[in-house]
């Protein structure tokens, strides 16, 4: 079993997380790029729960704006100057829109929950 770390929807880090398959007949980057399909080791989407609550109310809007702003954190676009905070907001905008649109082309059946062990338990 793979632990994820971080939600592959917003980039925030999780203990628990849902779990959405992929095509099970995509299984080398090979496959993949025939396919036009994107290629990671883990083909399964692990999703924090806040993003998969919007999954599931098909809330698409308020899951790219939650993305955008939890990834806009992580960068740090607040500490930024202006335009260059703008530059930023746009590369991460693209880059969040460009991740949904695989992961809703991609997932497949029902989505399963794992919970990992917490660091703080070794
Ligand atoms: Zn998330």
């Amino acid at each position: 079993m793979t632990r994820h770390l971080v939600c592959d929807l917003c980039c925030a880090e999780v203990d628990t997380c849902w779990n959405y398959t992929t095509p099970s007949e995509v299984r080398t980057p090979e496959e993949a790029e025939q396919k036009n399909l994107f290629w990671c080791e883990d083909p399964d989407w692990a999703v924090c729960s806040l993003c998969h609550s919007l999954v599931q109310a098909g809330s698409l809007p308020d899951l790219v704006e939650n993305s955008i702003a939890v990834q806009c954190l992580i960068v740090g676009t607040s500490r930024l100057p202006l335009q260059h905070a703008r530059r930023e907001r746009r590369t991460v905008r693209a880059n969040v829109i460009r991740v949904h649109t695989m992961f809703w082309e991609q997932r497949r059946g029902v989505p399963y929950f794992e919970q990992y062990p917490t660091t703080h338990n070794k």
